[in-house]
């Protein structure tokens, strides 16, 4: 599905870590959306590790994410200077790969 995205027409994407409560960047969030309303998103949960995907509504910030396992929600804040930096998801993925390297 990803694949798919055109990031020339995107108006917000993030592909960046998600921190716990201890500040610690164990989790991951990609989103994207064309309208700035309607959202996709893939997150790894900070908190319990649970991978979440979805869509959801979201006209106004913040942008709060909840884990389908843990239930707990997670912010993702707002990046300076965002709207000129778009990353393609699988740029920074190293820790994904670590991490998937750790399940298997
Ligand atoms: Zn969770």
């Amino acid at each position: 599905m990803e694949k798919d995205i055109d990031f020339d027409e995107l108006e917000y994407a993030t592909n960046r870590k998600l921190p716990n409560d201890d500040d610690e960047l164990t989790g991951h969030i990609k989103m994207y959306s064309y309208d700035g309303v309607n959202f996709s998103y893939q997150m790894t949960c900070p908190y319990c590790g649970a991978e979440t995907e979805g869509e959801k509504e979201m006209p106004n910030r913040p942008y709060y994410i909840k884990c389908s396992e843990c239930e707990t929600s997670s912010l993702v804040r707002k990046l300076k200077g965002q709207g000129s930096k778009v990353k393609r998801p699988g740029k920074d993925d190293d820790d994904d790969a670590a991490e998937a390297a750790d399940k298997v």
